[in-house]
């Protein structure tokens, strides 16, 4: 008896913890919830993409540093809030117009009419439903404005700026943490990054970033340094996919030194840099001839022996009999020989699942063989006309992935970037406002 009464009062108390961690669980998301919209400093931060890259530096200003043991530190910075601040909300109701929101809230009619004229090629003011929003924040410095409209499937935001209205879609208001980690590499980079906490979309992006040039079992060493900084979007809630974003990563010792950086190019587009500016995953391919003539596209075509309309997956370039081809990249060779209509073909296999291919070759350079190695500009063969063929020519292929592409889309089929000489010029700005945040990061763990 005296068991079944000690059991109910364990599971009535366990019941009452149970009950009281969740309450406190509860209440702690909703409290934080509220804290979000009432919040001054996070309400209205407005993180457009431009604001990030113009503002990433001042994460020196309120950071928070977390002392941990000696080979790991790690800092989080808090960027600051937006300079403007929110100063009025109205959610629209039956028979709302812009104009008259905003000629209520003391815009004159003038200017009421420009806001709305500049929404509407975007948002086309028509489509504004019940229920939107339309947020007004000022500027304190110099009592500028900035008209959010918030609509279920997008976020507008106007400025006026000398006499112009600017509208253009924004983000989600982000709050981004900044996060700068570095660690020695004690046995290797994976389980190093996991003890220091670094999230799997970090080290894994480092690892496909690094590991084109870097072999991490063989120049990896004990003592290598890892640098890793990232921001932490806590608009997250649930999930990791997108929460973070690295924005450098570095691994340095005696033999290694390489760094990469995201830059976002005029034309919005994202991708990872290395130090001087040459795109992360990228491949330089050169001609296979001296001179590169087209005489027969890819594409559909008549097949000039046969007469058939086939598909013509390759280009054909006019050359002279025994004219010198080259290889395009460094690779394997991994078909040499006869090959049909083909006549003497020969495929190399190179990195980023490129294969080249070469047809109706008069003879092959010697000594090459299936599995020899080939390196970019080498020799492979001569110009012919064997296999089913009309002339001396070179019948040229490039595939990706199983797939034979137009030669001439290459960059684009695999997503190759380069920067021009104007992105070079941003990217380089870019790079030392990075190195400067880092540094400044660093320097806050060393005076700790
Ligand atoms: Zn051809």
């Amino acid at each position: 008896m005296q068991f079944l009464l000690k059991n109910k009062i364990i599971i009535i108390s366990s019941s009452v913890i149970i009950l009281l961690v969740v309450a406190f669980f509860y209440f702690k998301i909703a409290i934080q919830s509220v804290q979000i919209i009432s919040n001054p400093d996070t309400a209205n931060i407005i993180l457009t993409e431009e604001f990030i890259s113009e503002n990433s530096a001042n994460v020196s200003e309120n950071v928070q540093i977390k002392k941990l043991d000696s080979s790991q530190k790690e800092i989080i910075g808090k960027q600051e809030a937006y300079n403007f601040e929110l100063v009025d909300k109205h959610e629209f109701k039956t028979g709302d117009t812009i104009v008259g929101i905003l000629r209520n809230r003391g815009f004159e009619l003038s200017e009421a009419i420009a806001l709305s004229n500049a929404i509407n090629p975007i948002i086309p003011v028509k489509l504004i439903q019940i229920g939107d929003q339309i947020e007004i924040y000022r500027s304190e410095k110099d009592r500028s404005y900035k008209i959010i409209l918030i609509t279920e499937g997008a976020r507008l935001a106007v400025i006026k700026e000398k006499g112009v209205y600017k509208a253009d879609l924004i983000r989600e208001p982000a709050k981004l943490n900044y996060v700068y980690k570095e660690f020695i590499i004690d046995d290797n980079f994976y389980e190093s990054s996991i003890r220091n906490d670094i999230p799997d979309s970090i080290l894994n992006k480092a690892i496909e970033l690094h590991s084109k040039n870097i072999n991490f079992s063989r120049d990896i060493r004990v003592g290598t340094k890892s640098k890793l900084y990232y921001t932490n979007n806590q608009s997250f809630k649930k999930g990791e996919n997108g929460k973070f974003e690295l924005l450098y990563s570095s691994l340095s010792s005696k033999i290694i030194n390489e760094e990469f950086f995201l830059y976002q190019t005029t034309d919005e587009k994202k991708n990872y840099y290395d130090q001087d500016g040459i795109g992360a995953g990228g491949m330089k391919i050169i001609s296979p001839l001296r001179r590169l003539i087209e005489t027969s596209k890819y594409g559909m075509r008549i097949h000039p022996v046969s007469g058939e309309e086939k598909m013509h997956y390759g280009i054909d370039y006019a050359a002279e009999l025994n004219a010198p081809i080259f290889a395009i990249a460094d690779g394997v060779v991994d078909f040499i020989g006869v090959k049909g209509d083909f006549g003497n073909y020969i495929r190399l296999s190179h990195a980023n699942n490129v294969k080249s291919a070469y047809a109706h070759l008069n003879k092959f350079s010697e000594n090459l063989i299936k599995g020899s190695l080939v390196n970019q500009t080498d020799i492979i063969g001569y110009a012919g006309q064997t296999g089913l063929s009309t002339g001396v020519h070179l019948h040229f292929e490039i595939i990706v992935n199983e797939k034979r592409i137009n030669p001439n889309k290459f960059d684009e089929e695999i997503d190759n970037y380069f920067l021009n000489d104007l992105e070079l010029t941003g990217f380089y700005i870019e790079r030392e406002k990075i190195r400067d945040d880092i540094r400044k990061l660093e320097q806050k763990i060393t005076y700790q």
